[in-house]
Order: C-alpha cells, then sequence, then structure tokens
C-alpha cells in the first residue's frame, strides 16, 4: 500500500496547503457544477427563434424539428430520426413500438429513467451487472438472465463509451430479442468507426441541458427500420396520419421547435464542444495522473469520443480516503462533483422495494459504484479551472488523514 498519511513532515510537500474543509477559504467563491449547460451561438439561436414566432409555427413538424432531424440522422448515419420531447418517452415510445413486454434485460448502473422507461409500463426490468473495468454491461451475465419472459435488451452506452455492441447483437439475434440502446451519453461517438445510433433496433440520445449537445430537453430515436420508424411517428403524436385520422394508439412525445432551434445550435457547435471536452480531459490526466488511487476511466483513442463525462474511481486503500469523503472535500471547496449513478438503479424506488430485487447482488456494480465520482468539464470548464480541481484532490489524498479526522468529527459527514 502506498497510503500517503498527513504527518506533519509531509508539509514540504508542493501539493500542501488548505483545504476548506480543514478551515481555509473554499477554493471557488461560487459552485462549479458537473453538467453545466453548453450553450452555442446565442445570436444564431435568438434568429431561430425569432423565425419560430415570425412563422407562428411552434411545434409539430415544423421547420426547426424538420432540420433537426435530418441534421442528426446524417450526424449518426441512419435513414430515420424522430425528435422527442425527451429522451425518457422515446425510451418509453420504442419501448411499446418494438413490442417489449415480460422481463428486459438492463444494467443497473444507469441513470434511473432507462429503468423506469420499462417499469413504467409495466415490463419488469431485469438488473444486470457491469464489467468493473469499462463499466459496461457485462454480456456473458445477460445470456445467463434470459428466461422464457425476455422479450430484449436495453443496453447502455454508459459515459458515452459504446458497450459490447457485436456481442449483444449476437446474443439478441440468437435468442430472438429485440435490442435498444439508450444512446443518452454518446453523442458524437463511434464504435468500430461507425457512428452511435444505427445499431440494434433503435437507440436513443438525450438533449437534456446536462448533455453534452442540448434542446433544453429532448431526445431523439435513430433507426434504420423504416416500419419501425413509421410506427414510433404515428405513437409520438396520438396515432395521428393525416389531420383527422388516427389509426393508432399514442401519446404525446413531440419535440416543439425552440428546442428544435436549441438542438440545431447545438449540433452546429458539437465539434467546439467536443474539443473542448478533450482538452479538459487531458488537463485532468496531467493533474491527477499519478495520483495514488485514483483511476479515470479511458478513452478509446481509436474512437471518436465526446468526451462529455470525466470519470474517477477511487481506491480507498490506496488513496486513504473514500469516495464520499473526497466528495465532501471537493464540495466543501464548492466544486459539486456527482456520485453518478449511485447507489444504482437496483437500489432505488420502487425497485428496492420489490420482491423481485430485494437482496439482489451486483458485485461488480456495487464496488464501482462504491468508488466513482464524475468532475465538472464542457465549456464552463477551462484548464484553470481544472489546474485548481486537481490540485484539492491531490492535497486531499497527501492529507488523507487529517481530511479522514475531520470527516469523521464534523457536519461533512451528511451529504444527503
Ligand atoms: C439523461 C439520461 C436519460 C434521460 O434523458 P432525458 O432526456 O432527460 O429524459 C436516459 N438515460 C440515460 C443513461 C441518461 O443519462
Amino acid at each position: 500500500m502506498d497510503m500517503v498519511s498527513g504527518n506533519d513532515h509531509l508539509f514540504m510537500n508542493p501539493d500542501e496547503g488548505g483545504l476548506a474543509i480543514l478551515g481555509a477559504t473554499p477554493a471557488f467563491p461560487s459552485p462549479v457544477h458537473v453538467g453545466q449547460p453548453n450553450i452555442g451561438d446565442r445570436e444564431a439561436l435568438l434568429e431561430r427563434i425569432d423565425a419560430i414566432l415570425d412563422s407562428r409555427w411552434l411545434s409539430n413538424r415544423g421547420r426547426q424539428v424538420l432540420e433537426f432531424e435530418q441534421r442528426m440522422a446524417q450526424l449518426v448515419g441512419t435513414r430515420h430520426c424522430i425528435a422527442m420531447c425527451n429522451a425518457t418517452v422515446a425510451l418509453e415510445i420504442v419501448a411499446r413500438a418494438v413490442d417489449l413486454s415480460g422481463e428486459v434485460i438492463v444494467p443497473a448502473m444507469t441513470f434511473v429513467a432507462t429503468a423506469h422507461s420499462l417499469q413504467w409500463q409495466g415490463i419488469t426490468p431485469v438488473f444486470c451487472d457491469i464489467d468493473s473495468l469499462t463499466h459496461q454491461i457485462d454480456v456473458e451475465q445477460v445470456e445467463s438472465l434470459i428466461t422464457p419472459h425476455t422479450t430484449g435488451i436495453l443496453a447502455v452506452h454508459l459515459w458515452g463509451r459504446p458497450c459490447n455492441i457485436d456481442a449483444l447483437a449476437r446474443l439478441a439475434e440468437k435468442h430472438h430479442l429485440k435490442l435498444i440502446f439508450d444512446a443518452a451519453h454518446a453523442l458524437g461517438c463511434t464504435y468500430r468507426g461507425m457512428p452511435l445510433g444505427g445499431f440494434g433496433n433503435a437507440e436513443v440520445f438525450s438533449f437534456h441541458a446536462t448533455k453534452i449537445a442540448n434542446a433544453f430537453e429532448g431526445g431523439v430515436v435513430t433507426t434504420n427500420d423504416d416500419a419501425l420508424a413509421e410506427k414510433i411517428r404515428l405513437m409520438q403524436n396520438f396515432g395521428f396520419k393525416g389531420t383527422d385520422n388516427v389509426i393508432h394508439l399514442g401519446i404525446n412525445g413531440k419535440m416543439h421547435e425552440v428546442s428544435a432551434a436549441m438542438g440545431i445550435t447545438s449540433l452546429d457547435s458539437l465539434g467546439l464542444f467536443m474539443e473542448r471536452n478533450r482538452a479538459n480531459a487531458a488537463a485532468y490526466r496531467d493533474g491527477l495522473g499519478d495520483v495514488p488511487g485514483l483511476r479515470m476511466l479511458e478513452w478509446d483513442a481509436r474512437e471518436r469520443n465526446n468526451y462529455h463525462y470525466v470519470v474517477l474511481e477511487l481506491d480507498e486503500d490506496r488513496a486513504g480516503i473514500d469516495r464520499d469523503t473526497l466528495l465532501a472535500v471537493l464540495q466543501a471547496e464548492n466544486v459539486l462533483a456527482r456520485r453518478y449513478f449511485w447507489p444504482g438503479c437496483h437500489r432505488m424506488e420502487p425497485y428496492r422495494s420489490l420482491p423481485r430485487y430485494v437482496g439482489l447482488n451486483l458485485p461488480a456494480t456495487e464496488k464501482v459504484l462504491s468508488r466513482v465520482l464524475v468532475l465538472p468539464t464542457g465549456t464552463a470548464t477551462d484548464g484553470e479551472r481544472i489546474a485548481r480541481i486537481c490540485q484539492i484532490v491531490r492535497r486531499a489524498i497527501t492529507q488523507s488523514e487529517r481530511v479522514r479526522r475531520q470527516f469523521a468529527s464534523n457536519e461533512y459527514n451528511d451529504l444527503s
């Protein structure tokens, strides 16, 4: 163990210095958030909004939505793209459109919307463990979870890294299952050089404010299946085909024009957002590369990546402090790092109280979720901020013993 203690002889270390949790002034005067929205060209957005108001066409596939859908389809290389009010409703509609029922296998390590989109409509999410190195769904376990009730797999490209698509596709084919991807994190990313968006029966992207590109709120379904696209279009607009002709059960999942205008504006700047994130990730790597007990999740240099999540894993035995203590240290400095997706869907309501999930044990998920911390990036973050954040992390670990004692003795141990 190369645990570093906070003994007095270490005060010569240049990384040593004041920490707010030990009484110093916070490093940042105002909160630094994870997922601060990226905002593209404001003038271009306002021009689009003016055009929307001038046209008095606010929703129902106006010019902005049509353009946004075209742009997205082009970007991910699919025949169809359907813009939605958000990704959660998009997942729900896709689940219905491909006739999911009974049981559907999902990772427990994801944003809870992935599971809720199934449970909301009476489909049972069957939680699967992950690979602790990549954080992606464990394909071998997926196969072991298949029962006669299983109708599909809803996999997630967690953190924008592609999950093991080829293996999942083989499984889905072998067992006649539908395969859907929650690509909420994965805009702009590739798998074996091909853009995410065209795999499985359909993929769903989120344009929520916290994602790399946003439409304030928004979601997108991409697919190469003509019949499925047609069905999804009906379902998202009350089943209307034409003006007075309802031919299907539907709901309202439409994206409105101002959202689409923001979506287009965001896509216009996607390259800039990705480049900033890439530079930020490199700055974090420079600042944290050799800190004992810290692992920064890698990106595959052979793929195109959006670098939107800076994911740390903290090994308490080697770092001398645990993840929650590091989180408290950062919060005291006004760095609002996040424990995504703690404690895991299976430990959230309604799942944790349902007999089916009581005692469900997902060792890799639980280990990773106890160690993960997500740090701020995006266009609201720059190299100077990152250097300061890295310095805080280094100080917390070089002074781990003092930090741990302080954490045990004061109000910072309540993170709720
Ligand atoms: C953000 C997110 C969603 C939900 O997206 P919304 O557009 O907010 O509904 C779904 N799945 C994952 C993995 C997400 O991160």
